[in-house]
Parts: C-alpha cells; sequence; structure tokens
C-alpha cells in the first residue's frame, strides 16, 4: 500500500466529473450554495458511487455522471473541481496527469467556456502543486455530427493556442449508443492538427467497431475489454491487438464495478500483460468507483502477483505513452531516479 502511493505514477484515463470525491462534492456544493446557485443532488447525492455489486445496469450507471455534472455547471465551479480532484492525484503520487472532460452548455457558461475553464485552473494551479496535468477533451457518443463538430473545431484552436496544455481528443460516453465511424473524419481532422487520440474501445460487445477502432491506429484505447475472444471480441480483433501492440488503459476497479469483467481475477489484465501489449493502469472515475491510482496498483499486484520491481516497471512503461512528448523525459527521469535509489 505505502509502495504503492510512493511510487511515482501516471494517471492516462480520468473523466473529470467520474473523478469528483465526496469531499470535493461537498466543497462544490457548498460553493453552489455560496454563489446563490441551486443544485439538485440532495435526493441523488448517495447514488453516486458505484461499488462491487451494485445492481445497476451499464446504462443506469451512466446516469450517476448527471450528479456530478449539476455540481460543475459555471467556470469557477470546473475551476474548483479541477483543482481539488489535482490536488487528490497529486497527494496519492501522481506525477503527471491527461484529465479528460465533456464540454457542456450550461445556463451559466457555453463549452468554450467549458473548456477554457480547465485549461486556466490547469494554468494556474495553487504554488504547492507540481504535478503536471493535461487535458484530453471527450466527444460522447451521443453526440451527433454537428455537435462533436463544433467540439474538434473547439479543440483544434485551443490546441493552436494552448499546445502545452490541450493534448487530446477521445471519444467515450454510453457504448450502445451510436456509431465510431459517425466521429472518424473529425477525429482526422484533430489528428492533422497535431493532436493525439484515445479511444473507449470494446466496452461491449461489438467485434465489427472495435475493428473499425484499431484499424483506425488510434494512439492508445481504454477498456479493451471485448477484444479478447473470451470475452465477447473475435480472433480478427485480438490478434489485430497483437500484432498493432495499441496502448490499453486498464480500469481494473471500474471494469468490476460496472461488471464488464466478472472478478479481478478474470480481467484481461493477464492476456494483455502476456502478450506484451503495453498497459497503463488508470482509474476511470475514482469518485464514482471509491479508488485511487495508488489503490488500482495495489489491487493488480495483489491480484496478479506482481512485485515491487514489476510495479515499478509497469508505471515507468505508462510513461511512454503520454500524449504530451515534452513532459516525457521529465517524467521518466521521476521514475528512474526513484527505481535506482530503491534498488528496483
Ligand atoms: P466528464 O466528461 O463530464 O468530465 O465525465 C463524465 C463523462 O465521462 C460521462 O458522462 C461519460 O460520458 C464519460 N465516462 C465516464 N466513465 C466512463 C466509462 O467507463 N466509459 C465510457 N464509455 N464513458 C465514461
Amino acid at each position: 500500500e505505502a509502495f504503492c502511493r510512493k511510487l511515482p505514477k501516471v494517471e492516462l484515463h480520468a473523466h473529470l466529473n467520474g473523478s469528483l470525491s465526496h469531499s470535493t462534492m461537498l466543497q462544490l456544493k457548498r460553493y453552489h450554495a455560496d454563489s446563490g446557485l441551486t443544485d439538485n443532488t440532495d435526493a441523488f447525492f448517495d447514488e453516486f458511487q458505484i461499488a462491487a455489486g451494485d445492481t445497476r445496469n451499464l446504462k443506469q450507471c451512466f446516469q450517476v455522471f448527471r450528479i456530478a455534472h449539476s455540481l460543475t455547471t459555471t467556470p469557477e465551479a470546473l475551476t474548483l473541481a479541477t483543482h481539488l480532484t489535482l490536488q487528490e492525484f497529486q497527494d496519492d503520487g501522481c506525477c503527471y496527469i491527461e484529465l479528460r472532460s465533456t464540454p457542456r452548455d450550461t445556463p451559466h457558461m457555453t463549452k468554450k467556456q467549458y473548456i477554457e475553464a480547465i485549461i486556466l485552473a490547469m494554468l494556474h494551479t495553487p504554488a504547492n502543486m507540481t504535478i503536471i496535468s493535461r487535458l484530453i477533451v471527450s466527444i460522447d457518443r451521443r453526440f451527433n455530427f454537428a455537435e462533436a463538430q463544433e467540439i474538434t473545431d473547439l479543440v483544434i484552436e485551443f490546441h493552436k493556442l494552448y499546445s502545452s496544455v490541450v493534448v487530446g481528443i477521445e471519444i467515450s460516453g454510453d457504448p450502445s449508443v451510436g456509431k465510431f465511424q459517425t466521429f472518424v473524419p473529425l477525429l482526422e481532422n484533430a489528428k492533422n492538427a497535431g493532436l493525439k487520440v484515445t479511444l473507449h474501445c470494446g466496452e461491449v460487445c461489438n467485434p465489427d467497431e472495435v475493428q473499425e477502432m484499431l484499424d483506425f491506429n488510434p494512439n492508445r484505447i481504454g477498456h479493451g475489454t471485448c477484444i479478447l475472444p473470451r470475452l465477447g471480441g473475435n480472433d480478427a480483433t485480438w490478434n489485430t491487438l497483437c500484432i498493432k501492440k495499441t496502448p490499453v488503459e486498464v480500469c481494473l476497479t471500474s471494469n468490476v464495478n460496472t461488471k464488464s469483467i466478472a472478478n479481478y481475477e478474470s480481467h484481461h489484465f493477464k492476456e494483455l500483460f502476456d502478450a506484451g501489449i503495453p498497459i497503463i493502469i488508470c482509474t476511470d472515475d475514482k469518485g464514482v468507483f471509491a479508488t485511487s491510482l495508488s489503490q488500482e496498483y495495489r489491487l493488480c499486484a495483489e491480484t496478479f502477483k506482481l512485485d515491487n520491481s514489476q510495479l515499478a516497471q509497469l508505471s515507468h512503461r505508462a510513461c511512454l505513452y503520454i500524449f504530451d512528448e515534452t513532459s516525457r523525459k521529465t517524467v521518466l527521469d521521476k521514475l528512474e531516479h526513484f527505481i535506482t535509489h530503491n534498488d528496483l
């Protein structure tokens, strides 16, 4: 436990609104009350967390984000949410994070102001903050082409202005809704503008879409569950992943608590690891799943019998796949220093 916290780590798959801790949500509620804004979370506050054995289905699980959304409706609330979340990751030993979030129009801000608020929060962190933070902008699969295009155009524009902060674009949201193909021309535009791409891939059984996603050559994919034949993929999808070695953002607790995977022991981490596919251990939604990055490393070590040296190698390898190339050396140096000084 202590080792996992001390180990310098990178977080590459964390949704801002899913990462809000209980204490952050209470502070956001106070901010709303002090600002004379209403939030409708009272009746639902306790429904935000999804623990192991939760009886809600995947669709219902996606409803919980509405609770967080009603607490991030102004630029000031987003700034507070971003700073408190970054602080928690830093306190947990995370030295570099790519936070992702879906821009929303609210009664108090536009999508453009939404993105700008997070960028500015990352650029102007409190004095004690050393964690390097970058932004990946999310497109929800629910969006139609026009909505997704509006967001992509904004991301490209912001990437030109703040290339040191805005590093990527991604597709997320309810995997049973929408089609990946809708977004392909937009993702191509983003790629051509210098942005990196990561895709939620294979969260539900849909081998055709998984194949299309892998063939798109994203820089990374999230979850990658239904790629293996035993989990709803097929030989072609699994072989493609094994050949391309697309890095996979692995979110153990998220997969178990949403019942995508029956239990930790049967998680596809093992097959990915044995096949030499790059793995990045991530939290997904640390608020919703009541977890932390160090806890995910600990669970991984316990379940798959990894020693401290292997854990350090896992963290070291994850650094190779961070989107901000200018930070890669700084982060790798930190890891190498830790490995040398701890005789790992
Ligand atoms: P936000 O983008 O509002 O900061 O974070 C919450 C959003 O992230 C959700 O509304 C959903 O679109 C996306 N999200 C969070 N966790 C998951 C997940 O496990 N799978 C998918 N596909 N999307 C997720």
